[in-house]
């Protein structure tokens, strides 16, 4: 069934229309990889389904995009849900400053979890998802900034995958690693295609034939080609 809708979305930065009216439906449990040229509007189409242009100066959005039955984009919209909801991983691994388990720890306190049984399930579970688990449960109090780039990348997934958002938003999540970590990552998105819909950003052809479902390109600004991968 579709979890995210997109009807006629225009999005504008001052006087320039960086997205022509994208209309596309995603899938619940699909991974969907957009493609096409440096600056053709993939991020900015990806940061409108969590609604992160928002604070941009001048940025002006048009059209509709609907989360299961709800319009993303109504003044009753509660960021913090929508952001619960849908959660993301940008293409610099950005862990806090902080511990490893205070990383995914401030996530669900800002979720109104705050049992702290729950938070050490969660904290465990999501690493595991995440595939860093076996290497760094000893290490949880470690700053999450001294890790490898691969490593802090998936502290970030699974940061962001803590809350059970129902998709996560990945905007080139491999682009910054070595090839090792990013055929980990690919590895670990299909392991996890069951539990969430992924929408990712990527420049990268293969990599999203070995791991998306449905393919997206864009050309300036416009959706050009939707369909299944294959
Ligand atoms: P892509 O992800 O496909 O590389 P982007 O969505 O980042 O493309 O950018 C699409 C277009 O919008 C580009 O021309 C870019 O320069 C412009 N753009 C992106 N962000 C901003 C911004 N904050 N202010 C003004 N223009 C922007
Ligand atoms: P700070 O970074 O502010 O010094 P701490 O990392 O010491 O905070 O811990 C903050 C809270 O998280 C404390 O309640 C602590 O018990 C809990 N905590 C920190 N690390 C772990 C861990 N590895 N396992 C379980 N709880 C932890």
């Amino acid at each position: 069934s579709t979890i995210i809708s997109s009807k006629d979305v225009h999005l504008s930065y001052g006087n320039f229309e960086a997205l022509h009216g994208i209309t596309m439906d995603f899938k619940q449990n699909e991974l969907t990889a957009l493609l096409g040229p440096s600056g053709c509007g993939k991020s900015t189409f990806l940061r409108c389904i969590n609604r992160m242009n928002d604070d941009i100066a001048n940025v002006e959005i048009t059209g509709k995009i609907k989360f299961e039955d709800q319009n993303i984009y109504s003044p009753k919209t509660d960021l913090v849900w929508l952001r619960k909801e849908v959660g993301m991983v940008f293409q610099q691994p950005t862990p806090f400053p902080f511990s490893v388990y205070n990383n995914i720890a401030y996530g669900l306190k800002l979720a109104g979890i705050k049992d702290k049984e729950l938070i050490d399930q969660r904290v465990e579970e999501s690493l595991k998802q995440a595939a860093i688990w076996r290497e760094i449960k000893d290490d949880l109090n470690k700053n999450a900034q001294s890790f490898s780039g691969g490593q802090q990348q998936r502290i970030c997934i699974a940061r962001a995958l803590a809350v059970h958002p129902k998709v996560v938003l990945l905007d080139e999540p491999t682009s910054a690693l070595d090839p090792i970590s990013s055929s980990e990552i690919e590895e670990t998105l299909l392991n996890l295609k069951n539990d969430f819909t992924f929408i990712m950003v990527t420049h990268n052809l293969q990599q999203a034939s070995r791991i998306s479902d449905m393919t997206a390109f864009f050309m300036n600004g416009d959706l050009v080609e939707y369909g299944t991968t294959s």
